[in-house]
Formats: structure tokens, C-alpha cells, sequence
């Protein structure tokens, strides 16, 4: 038997040979019978492991005969949360590797890249540079320094979060007052909709500073297209959002005009520009200056005429500026 199981090792080591065929027919057999009989165990075994108790319940000897052993064992009551295990997560320092997206490094840590754009006070994440650290945090959620007057209940309502959660996360005590700039961890926090947008460099910021002097929507029986925003003769105007410029120059009623491709299906428009800084196809970052206030075009005043398009379509502009 011993030289038997040291050929079969021998066989399984060195793959096929024709001269093993004998010792692996042995081996089979008492294989095959150790599987039978297993199998033939099991067959037997199983109807009366599952055997139903209730013949015993209903026959009033069952006493006489002695109680069977126990077959199922109750499964512990379920529900009980002080069993589950405290939420835990920590802050990683991440070194940005050349190709990563912020999708990547939130995938690699059960994230989402929304949060941790937040939490690095990105403001977009398309402008991620090798070799950069960013911070993450190992579960969903966002960080907060303590104000002086902030208690874990008023946090945890704030950001609309389970106070425990929070107190076992960063190992607080129920009760415990908080230090003032002390960093807390909030699992599952979300940020809020514009946060989110700002990071993705989809927010639109107001292109310059002044009074409206004309909304969007039909004025006089006319569709008004954007909003007019009054401010002196060569105020600077900032892209409203990152983007290319795909038309500048002079068109009609508009006067000296620049069109901002968002890329997401959305155009800005800038009209009666007295001057422009950009040229066609240039790229532009979110509030770099793009040209001057003017009064070019049909205008009865400097003031910058303003629109937001979405697939060509002139929306109300304000649905779109925080
Ligand atoms: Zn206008």
C-alpha cells in the first residue's frame, strides 16, 4: 500500500506515463468505494436527519422512549444590533499614479469620487496630476472640522446621519464633547448637488458681477433668449464654466459674441462684448476672463447678454447659476 500511494504521488507529479496504468486502476477502486459508500452514507443519513420531529410530539410514549437527541439547533435571534460589528473606517493618504481617475481610486476604495472630491477640496477633478496625494476615506462619507458650537447629534442631523455611526467611527464616547478643528469622520455623508457639480467642473458660476436687467423668457411678444446683466463698459466676463470656445466674432444682433462648448450638451453664450480674449478652439478654465463688457450688437447699453443652451435650446439661465 505504501509503494502504492508513493506511485500514485509519483504519477500525479510527473503527469501521464503508460507504465502507472496499473497502480492508478488500483487506486480507483478503493476511491470509487469509499465515494460509494459516502454517498450510501449520506442517502441513509439524510432522511433521518430530516426526519420531522412531529411523530415524536404526537406520540404520548415519546417520554417512555427517552427524548431524542436534539436535531436542529435554534438559530440565535436574529435583529439584535449591539451584535453587529461598529462601523470602522480611517483616512488613507493616496499618491496619484499616472492614468488614475478619480472613478479609479474611488472603485479601489468602495467610494464614490463625488465624496472624496470634497473631501480634498478639489474643484475638478478632471485637473488630477500624478504624484499628488489624495486623501481617502475607506467607507462612503465626508469629513468635518468641529466648530465651537457643533455636539454629534447636531452633526449627525445635519448631514442627515445615524449618530452611532458616527460616535464608533471616530471611537467617541456618547456624550463626549467635541475639540474645536477636531476632524470627524461622517460615514455615509453625501455631499450637496452643487459641491458634487463644482467637482465634476460641471457647476456654473455667474460670469460677472451686476444687476438684471432683463430676464429670460417673452418680453414685448419677444422670446428673450438669456438674461442681461448691466455693468460698466469693459468689465471683465469669466467663463461661467470650463470649456472650448467654439465661436468668437461678430454675429448679427449678438455684436462681438463668444460661445463656450461645455461639453455635456451645454453652450454658454457671451454677446455685445467690447472686447474678446479668447479664439476659437481654445480651451478655457471656469472663471478665466474671456473677453469685456461692450455694448456691440443690438444693445442700448453696455451690459452682458447672457445665455445657457442645452443642445442648442436657450434655458433659463438662472435654473443653472448658484
Ligand atoms: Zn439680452
Amino acid at each position: 500500500m505504501l509503494n502504492l500511494e508513493t506511485r500514485c504521488t509519483a504519477k500525479l507529479t510527473e503527469g501521464s506515463d503508460p507504465t502507472e496504468t496499473s497502480s492508478t486502476c488500483v487506486m480507483k477502486i478503493p476511491l470509487r468505494c469509499l465515494f460509494v459508500l459516502v454517498t450510501v452514507g449520506l442517502l441513509v443519513a439524510a432522511p433521518v436527519a430530516f426526519m420531522p420531529v412531529a411523530p415524536t410530539v404526537a406520540s404520548p410514549d415519546s417520554d417512555a422512549v427517552g427524548d431524542p437527541p436534539p436535531l436542529f439547533i435554534p438559530p440565535p435571534p436574529s435583529g439584535d444590533e449591539e451584535l453587529e460589528p461598529p462601523l470602522q473606517a480611517h483616512i488613507i493618504e493616496y499618491e496619484v499614479q499616472l492614468g488614475d481617475t478619480m472613478w479609479d481610486i474611488a472603485a479601489e476604495y468602495s467610494t464614490d469620487p463625488e465624496s472624496l472630491a470634497v473631501i480634498n477640496e478639489m474643484e475638478n477633478w478632471n485637473r488630477l496630476q500624478p504624484g499628488e496625494t489624495v486623501r481617502v476615506l475607506t467607507i462612503s462619507g465626508l469629513l468635518h472640522r468641529a466648530d465651537p458650537d457643533d455636539t454629534v447629534e447636531g452633526i449627525a442631523e445635519r448631514y442627515q446621519i445615524d449618530a452611532r455611526d458616527l460616535i464608533a467611527v471616530n471611537h467617541l464616547r456618547p456624550g463626549d464633547e467635541l475639540s474645536v478643528g477636531q476632524e470627524l469622520i461622517l460615514p455615509h455623508a453625501r455631499p450637496e448637488q452643487d459641491t458634487v457639480l463644482a467637482a465634476r467642473g460641471e457647476l456654473f458660476q455667474w460670469p460677472l458681477q451686476g444687476r438684471i436687467t432683463s430676464y429670460f423668457g417673452y418680453r414685448w411678444g419677444r422670446m428673450h433668449s438669456g438674461i442681461d446683466i448691466a455693468a460698466p463698459h469693459g468689465t471683465p466676463i469669466e467663463a461661467s464654466r470650463a470649456g472650448r470656445v467654439t465661436f468668437a466674432g461678430w454675429r448679427g444682433g449678438y455684436g462681438q459674441l463668444i460661445i463656450l462648448d461645455h461639453g455635456d450638451g451645454k453652450t454658454s453664450w457671451y454677446a455685445h462684448l467690447s472686447s474678446m480674449s479668447v479664439g476659437a478652439g481654445q480651451l478655457v478654465d471656469r472663471g478665466q476672463v474671456i473677453g469685456h463688457v461692450g455694448t456691440t450688437g443690438r444693445s442700448t447699453g453696455p451690459h452682458l447678454h447672457f445665455e445657457i443652451r442645452v443642445h442648442d435650446d436657450p434655458r433659463n439661465p438662472l435654473d443653472y447659476l448658484p
